[in-house]
């Protein structure tokens, strides 16, 4: 599988750098699950790692500590309840995977439903790609239990949002 984009076109943030590569030369992020072949599946995140990192404020990208600001990334519909499944993550790192992440970035979505049956947090993130992201920044957040017993995280204030679509930042009016 070739990355979508030229990766070497994008701005790698310093963090990001320090994270193990793939086969493609996608960065690693730390949150991922590896099969038995040491294979990284960036669609299924780890749920102790996740749990940590909710924790201990660590970005959802990179893994190190976040500083005071943290941005979300989400839909419309996270926007408006501020309610996350996704880890925070540095605004660099947030706008990094904005600009290469498949699920976030690639105009053609080529995302494949077909997840190992362990139980992961991302399957309950809708398979059908919102049109556009946002990234949102806040100072906080807390952790929720959903009705059906899973934990989100329940953003702050939002200070700001600035909206993506197709890995690109679009123009404010
Ligand atoms: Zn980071």
């Amino acid at each position: 599988v070739k990355p979508w984009t030229n990766l070497a076109a994008i701005t790698m943030p310093p963090r990001v750098a320090r994270l193990a590569r793939d086969a493609r030369g996608y960065p690693i992020p730390h949150t991922v699950t590896f099969d038995e072949n040491g294979t990284p599946d960036f669609r299924v995140i780890d749920p102790a790692k996740w749990a940590h990192a909710a924790r201990f404020r660590c970005c959802g990208l990179c893994g190190e500590m976040l500083g005071g600001w943290l941005a979300f990334v989400g839909g419309d519909t996270s926007m408006r309840t501020r309610m996350f499944i996704d880890l925070p993550m540095h605004r660099d790192c947030a706008q990094y995977a904005l600009a290469v992440c498949p699920f976030l970035a690639a105009p053609v979505f080529a995302y494949s439903r077909a997840l190992p049956a362990a139980t992961a947090l991302n399957e309950h993130v809708s398979p059908d790609r919102p049109d556009r992201f946002g990234l949102a920044t806040t100072k906080s957040y807390r952790q929720v239990r959903l009705p059906l017993g899973d934990v989100a995280l329940l953003a702050g204030e939002l200070e700001s949002v600035e909206w993506w679509r197709h890995g690109r930042p679009e123009l404010t009016p």
